[in-house]
């Protein structure tokens, strides 16, 4: 049986989680959802980054201890599951989860062992929103790229992991597809990368600059573990791989395939570091390196620090679950930005979920109530005019499985909804509620049973992608102890369109 790990990454928990995150919480959902669904075993992994000095310097601001501040950020994060609707099966907290400290530790200790780890000397700049050193060159005008904050020098002796060594390694490795990184221009980027030069990188801070928080490098007390290397870590020490436990052996060396999820932002540090971590410590490669892009919001990046913010929880309870993400799954392209308004998530979930899959439910289950009695019509597999129908709810899991297999949400979504399209093509050319009024009503059951196939095979085909609306929709169309469908009930209420933006309706 195939094994699967999915894990996201984990997010740092300053601030408030935003749409961004949730995206990549969706992603992994449907992708666990899905393997689950055609008989896989799933371990769909997530948690929170606690150590970072991130989170010292918030927890100063807001006048709380670290600790205190870091479990109820934390909390937001974890939190999520629910109005996302994510199947999660672990969660892993940095800073207070026992797998964890005990698990880096080891982590560092066999990449000691292979002679990867030295102490030196540096001076650098250091981007704390980051939790990175830049060089120089790859600064903007002396600020980070990313927060456009200017760095911090800093001059210190720290612990040096020898990532030069691996170069040729990773080269080959991500070369040959070994670790597959998609898209393909973040596999190039990768490569790009590795062939400007792979410089050992510093692994340590004093304890000091950490402001005492972290964990302590296993024998050097002064100094505490690069929240990286820790953060990275954690995709194996929620495994158990302090104890070399049954959960690594399963699901990180034995699984068919480790799969990691994340922001373009953050290739770096697991398309390179984190390869040659592993290759250093004697572990498993990741099978699969899937990219995203980032959310924008009138075209400025949506994040937690700075720029514009989106509160899913907000989000999910004006619009619900299944409207929030369905816009994350159908208008975000694979690898790719997409810029968000709550307008088109709206319209999106209008003209989709409540005029599509909606009203094509209720309409079928309305006319089998009136004409046939609310009984299932028996089977007719040569209803005239269907094999289109029938050809979409063939088609659609094999498509469905290649598009998920690239990464592409949108291509996945499209073949479900091709079946609604098809469903609806066919009820306006056989006209069901014209075929009511002949005596004879076997052309009816005919056409109301292809139409209500094609129904429950959309239950089945959203489940991974909306596995709220997915489970109404099944319940719809299955018969109950009496042997009727469930009186029609609306599925997927339509919601408020927002009134246009400003810039689309005024001319400067
Ligand atoms: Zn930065």
């Amino acid at each position: 049986m195939t094994t699967t790990y999915i894990t996201t990454t984990i997010p740092y928990v300053n601030a408030r989680p935003h749409l961004g995150f949730a995206l990549e919480l969706v992603q992994a959902d449907v992708l666990a959802r899905y393997r689950r669904s055609i008989g896989e075993q799933v371990r769909f992994q997530a948690g929170t980054d606690e150590n970072s000095l991130k989170n010292v310097l918030a927890a100063q601001a807001a006048g709380v201890g670290v600790q205190e501040f870091v479990d109820a950020g934390a909390a937001a994060f974890t939190g999520l599951a629910e109005p996302l609707s994510l199947s999660v099966d672990d969660l892993i907290g940095t800073s207070s989860d026992p797998r964890h400290r005990a698990g880096v530790e080891r982590l560092w200790r066999a990449c000691a062992a292979r002679g990867d780890l030295y102490r030196r000397h540096y001076e650098g700049l250091y981007c704390t929103g980051c939790e990175q050193f830049y060089a120089p060159a790859e600064l903007r005008e002396g600020r980070c790229p990313d927060h456009g904050t200017v760095p911090e020098p800093v001059a210190e002796e720290n612990w040096f992991f020898r990532l030069s060594r691996y170069a040729g390694q990773l080269r080959a490795l991500i070369g040959d597809g070994t670790i597959r990184i998609e898209p393909a221009v973040r596999r190039n980027e990768a490569l790009a990368l590795i062939d400007g030069g792979l410089r050992d990188f510093s692994v340590s801070r004093s304890t000091g600059r950490a402001r005492g928080w972290g964990i302590p490098v296993p024998g050097d007390p002064g100094q505490v573990v690069y929240v990286w290397w820790d953060a990275l870590g954690s995709y194996l020490t929620a495994l158990d791989y302090a104890k070399d436990g049954a959960n690594l052996s399963r699901w990180w060396n034995g699984a068919d395939r480790r799969i990691h999820l994340l922001g373009k932002g953050v290739l770096r540090f697991h398309a390179i570091y984190w390869p040659a971590i592993l290759l250093s410590a004697g572990q498993a490669l990741p099978t699969d390196i899937a990219v995203h892009g980032y959310l924008t919001q009138d075209g400025r990046k949506i994040s937690k620090s700075g720029g514009a913010t989106i509160d899913p929880y907000a989000l999910a309870a004006t619009h619900g679950t299944d409207a929030v993400r369905w816009w994350l799954l159908r208008e975000v392209p694979p690898g790719a930005d997409a810029d968000y308004t709550e307008r088109r998530l709206a319209a999106r979930a209008n003209q989709e979920l409540a005029n599509g899959f909606g009203n094509l439910v209720n309409r079928v289950i309305s006319l089998i109530h009136r004409h046939l009695g609310g009984r299932v019509p028996p089977t007719a597999p040569s209803a005239p005019g269907a094999a289109a129908l029938q050809d979409a709810v063939a088609n659609a899991p094999a498509l469905i499985a290649a598009a998920l297999e690239g990464f592409d949400f949108r291509r996945a979504t499209d073949a479900v909804w091709r079946v609604a399209d098809e469903a609806n093509r066919y009820a306006s050319r056989a006209r069901p509620w014209d075929l009511a009024k002949a005596d004879d009503n076997t052309e009816l059951a005919a056409a109301l049973s292809a139409l209500l196939r094609a129904c429950q095979a959309i239950g089945e085909l959203l489940a991974p992608f909306l596995p709220d609306a997915a489970a109404r929709i099944t319940r719809q169309c299955t018969p109950q102890t009496n042997g009727l469908l469930p009186e029609p009930a609306p599925l997927l209420p339509r919601i408020p369109l927002p009134a246009p933006h400003p810039h689309t309706t005024r001319t400067p």
